[in-house]
């Protein structure tokens, strides 16, 4: 969604309420792209404060499906996202798009703004269960749903370096 600022920054003391919501499906992360599994309406304010100064200002929750670390089915993960941001008219005029990738040209990027809310909120490590068996190693069964005959006894050597850390940690 695009919100028009341009009067914003040239009326002092001029303040919009604005139904805002979220057009993309998904976040994108590098390579990685995140479906947005839950999004919902909410209210945008936006106020000049004078000197070209405006301040948008936005809460909303959104659902984000991520991968189980170990198994890789998918995890909804539920975030809150509060937004109070400062712009000031000058310096879109003289910035390149990448300080404020948000706007885009006098317009204000919903969408690019909650996302850029959203990547530095994304955990790292997102488990379905505590008790997640994963895949299998050999096969790649998802060991919650299925078991297989692998013999995974064979030591992985990234497990091995593990396990030589472990040692090393304990003899210290
Ligand atoms: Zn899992
Ligand atoms: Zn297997």
């Amino acid at each position: 969604m695009l919100i028009q600022l341009s009067k914003l920054f040239s009326v002092a003391d001029y303040e919009e309420n604005i139904t805002g919501h979220i057009d993309i499906e998904e976040i994108q992360m590098g390579q990685e792209s995140y479906q947005i599994r839950g999004k919902e309406d909410f209210p945008v304010k936006i106020k000049n404060h004078g000197k070209r100064e405006v301040s948008i200002e936005l809460s909303t929750s959104v659902t984000i499906g991520i991968p189980c670390s170990r198994c890789l089915e998918e995890v909804l993960v539920p975030m809150d996202i509060n937004v109070f941001q400062i712009v000031n008219g000058d310096d879109i005029e003289q910035s390149c798009e990448n300080e404020l990738p948000f706007i885009e040209e006098s317009n204000l990027d919903v969408d690019e703004l909650i996302s850029e809310e959203i990547i530095p909120l994304l955990p790292t490590k997102v488990l379905c269960s505590d008790e997640c068996k994963g895949l299998c190693p050999v096969c790649g069964t998802n060991l919650n749903k299925e078991s297989c005959d692998c013999d995974t006894t064979v030591p992985d050597p990234r497990m091995a370096a593990i396990q030589d850390i472990f040692k090393n940690f304990k003899e210290v």
